[in-house]
Formats: C-alpha cells, structure tokens, sequence
C-alpha cells in the first residue's frame, strides 16, 4: 500500500522538528497526531504553530480556512496510544538511542506491520535504532532540517535492513509534500552534518582561542564568506543542546578523530542553559 494524503501520521517529539513536521504533514492534508511526553512542550507547540501560521494570513499567503484546516488535521496529545493505527510513523525526540530504542518497541506495538517508521536523527546509526524493532524492514533515517517547513532539502537514509519498498514508498511520501530528496548512506552525519561539523567545530575553536568574538566571525561568514547565516547564529537556532550532542555522537563514532572534539564552550552553554533562540539565550541574547 502506499503512502498519499489519506494516511494517517504519527509525529513523535513537539520540539523545534517534530512540530516543523507535524505541520508539513497537515498542511499535505494528513491527519496528523503529534505526540510528546512533555504537557508543556505540546503546549507550547501548540501556540507556535497558531502564531506562525497566523502570521501567514497576515501576510496573505494563506486564507483563515487554510489555517484552520491544517491546525484542526493535528491532535496534539501527550497519549502514545494516540499513534494506534498510523501508516507513517516519523520520530524527532531527543538525540539518544536508549530512549529513542525504547519509544520505538512501544510504537510498534501500536501501528500495523505495514506501517512505516522514520526516525529524524542528525547522528545516531539508523543501524543501531534498528536492532529494537522487530520489523526493521519498514525502518529508515528521514532528516528534515531546520526549519522543517522552509527547507527544501531531506535525506533518505535506509539502514543496513531497510526494505527497497520502504524506501521507494517514504521517499515518494516526501517528495509529495513538496520536498527535494537525497539518498545518503547510513554514515556518522549523512551527508549535510557531516559537511556542516567543521563549520561550527573551527568556528567554535578560533572562537575559544580569542582569534575573534562570535559576532565578528558571523559578520565576517556572511559578509567576505557569502553565507546566509554565521556559525553561531546557526549553532543558537539548531539548539546547543541538539548541536552539541551532534558532535559528541559524531566524534564517538568516528573513533574520536580529532577533527570532530566538541567543544567546552559549547558544553558550557548547554550546563547554564543557554540553549539558543529556543531558551532566549544563547551566543546571543533573545530576551
Ligand atoms: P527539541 O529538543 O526541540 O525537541 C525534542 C522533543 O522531544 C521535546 O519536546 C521533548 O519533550 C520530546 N521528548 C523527549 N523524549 C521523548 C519521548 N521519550 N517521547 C516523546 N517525546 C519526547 O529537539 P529537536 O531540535 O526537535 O530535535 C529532535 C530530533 O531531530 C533529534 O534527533 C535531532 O538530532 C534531530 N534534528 C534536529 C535538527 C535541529 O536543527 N534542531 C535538525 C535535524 C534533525
């Protein structure tokens, strides 16, 4: 069976991704359940997405009936039984794999054999999430990036059990909702994070040996550089606590190559949390 606007999709994770997510899906006409652990959390994500698409029809690029469309196709439920029956299961919770193992074991017990599971992961091996499930075949790596509506760009990324099928069925799903894919091998940082890690890592590095300040090294990448956005305004948006956590999977599973140590600047920032836009604080000030 595939994949098309009459099936349902589970978007596990009310954060900065599964909300960017939660609202692609809906606005393709799915029905949507976002669910989180947190009450606050889906609270909150909740009054995001009114706010973001309410500035949509302020500016005339959607209509009142668009919007309430989209927000009344998304559940936001703090139930993981709510995932029950799903075809497109798509998780974006906290980098870490015990736990993302142990919400997966429970979300195969609730979804249909058929039904496909994608994890959002930036570093974990789809590999290592994988040997959880008893139906690896149905599982894959689907990494959206930051922010999930505005970026065109998805990498596919089957896992060493990962079915053609699958495959074939999540990527023509992705591409439906407008999206451009790209294939990547199930390697530490597929393809963007692994080319992206020396931009924060160096940026950091010159940055903690006093070559400049952070304002003066985005300035300098934006400006001489021709990138839309500096390092560190890059590193506040994506959340130090993601970036960070990033790096230190990437560097383990590199085999601690120096090329890709985290940062004690960096790490710092998460301990005082100082996570960037998502906190109000981070390299710089929000508030
Ligand atoms: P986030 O911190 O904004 O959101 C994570 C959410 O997961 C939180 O709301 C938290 O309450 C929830 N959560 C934690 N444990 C949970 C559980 N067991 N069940 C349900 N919900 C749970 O994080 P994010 O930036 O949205 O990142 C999520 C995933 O997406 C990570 O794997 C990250 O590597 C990946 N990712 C992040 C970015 C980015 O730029 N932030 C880009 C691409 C991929």
């Amino acid at each position: 069976m595939s994949l098309d606007k009459n099936s349902t999709v589970a978007v596990i994770g009310a954060g900065t991704m599964g909300t960017g997510i939660a609202q692609i899906a809906s606005t393709f006409g799915h029905r949507v359940q976002l669910f989180d652990i947190s009450e606050d959390q889906t609270k909150d994500s909740e009054k995001g997405l009114v706010k973001i698409l309410q500035r949509q029809v302020e500016k005339e690029r959607m209509t009142q009936d668009e919007v309430d469309g989209i927000l009344n196709r998304i559940t936001f439920t703090n139930h993981l039984n709510s995932v029950e029956g799903s075809h497109f299961v798509i998780e974006a919770i906290v980098e870490n794999l015990d736990v993302k193992q142990s919400t997966f074991q429970k979300i195969e017990a609730l979804v249909d054999q058929k039904a496909i599971i994608a994890t959002n992961t930036s570093s974990l091996s789809i590999a290592s999430i994988s040997s959880a499930l008893e139906h690896p075949e149905r599982f894959l790596g689907i990494h959206f990036f930051n922010p999930a509506p505005l970026m065109k760009l998805v990498e596919i990324i089957p896992g060493i059990s990962t079915s053609s099928g699958t495959v074939k069925k999540a990527r023509s799903l992705i591409d439906a909702w407008g999206k451009t894919t790209v294939q990547a091998k199930d390697t530490p940082g597929f393809i963007v994070n692994r080319v992206a890690r020396p931009f924060y890592g160096e940026a950091l590095r010159i940055y903690e040996e006093g070559v400049a300040d952070h304002a003066t090294i985005d300035w300098a990448m934006k400006e001489l550089g021709g990138f839309k956005m500096g390092p560190f305004e890059l590193m506040d948006l994506i959340g130090h606590d993601v970036n960070y956590k990033v790096t230190e999977s990437v560097f383990k599973e590199f085999y601690y190559d120096p090329r890709f140590k985290p940062s004690f600047a960096q790490k710092r920032l998460v301990e005082a949390g100082r996570l960037g836009r998502k906190s109000g604080i981070g390299f710089y000030d929000y508030r």
